[in-house]
């Protein structure tokens, strides 16, 4: 009997866990390590940033969702990962051992890289739902004392969809109050042109997303290196091609939503052969660690090399559908191994995206990631609102339920005509009844 144990119980880490209780033997134990007993669904932030959602709404009580199904957990967070030893230490002392690990810590988030940045510094965050919550409390701060914005995403960052996603949803909130006229929008960004997203754009969408900050009235910097932010100022450095400072912007800003850079779980940084300098977790192409062979990681905690170089770094993203993907071939490849086969799994590193403009959107299918690719899509539209909004309700169920079915990347792909309808099953767990 085998003990497998899911560190980080957030997007990646959730579905991990039901989805090795739905493949493994009754015989193994499943584990979950979280931080507190709640999963909230990050991709619904900006929206609560705002106040079109509230906290409970977004989020799960895995409690109950993790005894129907028999999986064991751990609230109290780690505090350091021990690989020689097979063991984690927990926040309260308390030490759990494992014979197969998943790592699913998603990002740390470097705010403190940059003078002034980061929430109870000078600016706002989307990244957790704490964060998120502030910032609603900040947006209507800025509705009541309307003044100028700047949003966007520092260098490093690679997460660019949630910047663009709030500053077009910023601006409807804003427009909904009738105070958008005395709003003036900056979008800043590390990227080298809009709509590179960190992956050298995706179909048109430098054209998409221009012409959308263009309609909306946002001005936007691109090749930028955010020096620091005090007073209600946030200093930037538009870099050229070769790396050197074009222009120096000092801009004025009453309320600031820059997306950091991120880094690797504290828990996981600095293990020699596990995580690389920025603490991410060095894995094959079977989301296997090379140095430590019972770890597994997916989700945003993975190493993925940035695609070239830019003037100003910006990192590659890892988005839910291919967090997904990554889930479902290391599931599949610690079968295997507990039958003593080999891990014979890969994720498809397919992105899937839709960004959400309140309104309108823009979605993408990327196929593989990294160009050149075999799909080169993008559109846009007031369906991608509605179909986000069903992604949130879809996931959700998902999470209560404690079903993991990875249907809903099959049903796009086949609305695309890239996957054959006869190919995509809906399988209803024993726990997906709604309860
Ligand atoms: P997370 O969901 O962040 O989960 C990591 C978990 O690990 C957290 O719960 C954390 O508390 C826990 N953890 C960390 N350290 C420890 C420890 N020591 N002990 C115990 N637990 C620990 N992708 C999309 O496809 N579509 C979107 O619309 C979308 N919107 C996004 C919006 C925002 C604002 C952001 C930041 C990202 C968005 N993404 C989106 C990207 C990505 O899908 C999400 O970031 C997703 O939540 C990543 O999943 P994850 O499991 O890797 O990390």
């Amino acid at each position: 009997m085998a003990h497998i144990v899911v560190l980080g119980a957030g997007l990646g880490g959730t579905i991990a866990a039901y989805q090795l209780r739905d493949e493994l033997d009754a015989e193994h134990s499943v584990s979950v390590v979280g931080r507190g007993e709640t999963f909230s669904f990050v991709p619904s932030n900006p929206w609560v940033a705002v106040g079109w959602r509230d906290r409970p709404s977004v989020e799960v009580n895995l409690v109950p969702v993790f005894k129907r199904r028999n999986i064991g957990f751990h609230p109290q967070g780690a505090r350091l990962l021990h690989p020689a030893e097979r063991r984690l230490e927990l926040m309260d002392g308390v030490s759990i051992s494992y014979d197969y690990l998943v790592i699913a810590t998603g990002p740390d988030l470097a705010f403190d890289e940059i003078d002034g940045f980061g929430p109870g510094a000078g600016t706002f965050s989307i990244c957790q739902i704490d964060h998120a919550v502030q910032t609603k409390e900040a947006v209507q701060k800025l509705i009541r004392n309307p003044g100028p914005v700047v949003v966007g995403a520092v260098q490093g960052a690679s997460c660019f969809g949630p910047a663009y996603e709030f500053a077009f949803i910023l601006d409807k909130a804003l427009r909904d109050a009738k105070v958008r006229d005395r709003v003036p929008m900056t979008f800043v960004t590390s990227e080298p042109y809009i709509g590179h997203l960190g992956i050298d754009g995706v179909g048109d969408t430098k054209g998409l997303l221009e012409s959308q900050l263009r309609q909306n009235h946002i001005k936007w910097i691109c090749n930028a290196k955010v020096e620091k932010v005090e007073d209600g100022k946030v200093s930037v450095s538009e870099l050229a091609e070769n790396g050197t400072v074009i222009r120096a912007h000092e801009l004025v800003s009453t309320f600031t939503m820059l997306l950091p850079a991120f880094r690797g779980a504290e828990a996981i940084r600095g293990i020699a052969g596990l995580t690389n300098p920025r603490g991410f977790v060095l894995i094959d192409k079977h989301q296997r660690n090379p140095a430590y062979p019972e770890i597994f990681a997916v989700g945003v905690c993975v190493a993925i090399p940035p695609l070239a170089p830019t003037p100003v770094p910006v990192g590659v993203p890892k988005t839910g559908f291919m967090i997904e993907s990554m889930v479902t071939a290391t599931v599949r490849n610690i079968k295997r191994l507990l039958r003593n086969e080999l891990p014979d799994a890969e994720a498809t590193w397919n992105a899937v995206c839709l960004a959400d403009f309140g309104d309108s959107g823009v979605a993408f299918v990327a196929q593989p990631q990294i160009p050149p690719r075999n799909v080169n899509w993008s559109s846009s539209g007031a369906w991608v609102h509605a179909a986000k909004v069903g992604f949130e309700k879809y996931h959700l169920r998902k999470m209560r339920s404690g079903t993991t079915e990875p249907i809903y990347e099959r049903l796009a792909l086949h609305a695309l005509g890239i996957e054959k309808l006869k190919d995509i099953k809906i399988e209803e767990t024993e726990a997906s009844a709604p309860q």
